[in-house]
């Protein structure tokens, strides 16, 4: 589970040229404009990531004294990149009293969202891809999701000290799909949810489309999992212009052994199955200084997928070559164009 907020102290604190009132604050690899004075370096406070849905009653200011929005039923804010004076912001900081009455464990990084009441926001998605469900997401199997860069300060110092190299991989914007074979049984899955296989669903028709039950079958792949991006036209003003859905894999997960391939092998195993992999930017990349801001100025720049000239990718998703660590790098460029 992504941690949303947390408990941290305010690393850096720096003067943003031409403005009196306000500062940035660091925290790991974050940027978050402050009122000038109201926290110190060494600070204890409450960080909140992007995409935290924010209930109005810890911030009522999101709302710019406009009335709050719905997400799940619970009235508030979603926070989004901004920028602030020139100065990139990036979550929130709430002063370390919002915590009063808290019975959490009150050391550094620990997850106080549940007592805030803060959840993940996410995109909605429509009836016809949602479909179903048959069950809840096989447990055997590890859901998609990839680490913020931000939040992974010291382990990407840790893999530049030994030299790890990455498989880069352009990030799709669309919908996390899995398809699996256990103990004999197909299934394919959203990001959450076994689904039921019913006429109109889209992550269905794409698995039968591409033959995947046949192939893994054929190929011996019991036990095994692939996962991937379905995208598709309908959505996001269709920025990749396809013309119909497409499945784009991004992982293969042996359940018996209980790891990932790696991304060679999965690249390869890809081929073999002929199904469309996502883009591979780059295959065996070191992180060089691995300075945050210098690896999310590499995930800024242009899609591979559009015809000509691309969208603003959505950002890149690095993975160590032996199997090992992982991590996404989102455009900042992106972030900012984001309606
Ligand atoms: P987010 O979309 O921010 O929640 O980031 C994690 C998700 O990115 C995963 O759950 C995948 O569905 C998606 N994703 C898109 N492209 C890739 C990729 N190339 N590698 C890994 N995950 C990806
Ligand atoms: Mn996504």
């Amino acid at each position: 589970m992504r941690k949303l907020a947390t408990i941290r102290v305010i690393d850096e604190l720096h003067p943003i040229e031409g403005a009196d009132a306000i500062e940035c604050a660091v925290v790991g690899g974050w940027k978050v404009v402050v009122k000038k004075g109201e926290y110190a370096v060494g600070d204890l406070a409450v960080y909140l990531e992007i995409d935290s849905w924010v209930p109005t009653e810890l911030a009522p200011f999101l709302s710019k004294g406009k009335d709050p929005r719905e997400f799940e039923g619970i009235k508030g804010e979603r926070l989004r990149t901004v920028k602030l004076r020139g100065q990139l912001s990036q979550g929130l900081f709430l002063p370390f009293d919002v915590l009063r009455g808290a019975v959490v464990i009150l050391a550094e990084s620990a997850d106080v969202s549940e007592f805030l009441g803060i959840v993940k926001w996410e995109k909605p998605m429509n009836a016809q891809l949602a479909g179903m469900a048959k069950g809840n997401f096989p447990s055997l199997i590890p859901k998609t999701d990839q680490e913020r860069m931000q939040n992974l300060k010291k382990e990407i110092a840790g893999a530049v000290e030994s030299g790890l190299q990455f498989e880069i991989t352009e990030k799709l914007e669309g919908s996390s799909m899995t398809a699996y074979l256990i103990d004999g049984v197909f299934g394919v899955c959203s990001r959450n949810v076994d689904l039921k296989e019913t006429e109109g669903n889209t992550f269905w028709q794409i698995a039968r489309e591409y033959d995947i039950e046949d192939k893994m079958r054929i190929a011996g792949l019991n036990n095994f999992a692939i996962q991937g991006e379905l995208i598709r036209p309908g959505i996001q003003g269709n920025i990749y212009k396809l013309s119909k859905p497409m499945f784009m894999v991004f992982d293969m997960y042996n359940i018996v052994t209980g790891s990932f391939l790696t991304p060679h092998d999965r690249r390869a195993l890809t081929k073999v199955l002929d199904v469309p992999h996502a883009p591979v930017l780059m295959v065996d990349k070191d992180l060089g200084m691995g300075s945050i801001d210098e690896i999310l100025s590499w995930a800024e720049g242009k899609s591979v997928m559009g015809d000509i000239v691309g969208p603003e990718r959505e950002g890149i998703v690095f993975k160590e070559v032996n199997g090992g660590m992982s991590f996404k790098a989102i455009s900042n460029k992106y972030l900012l164009g984001e309606k």
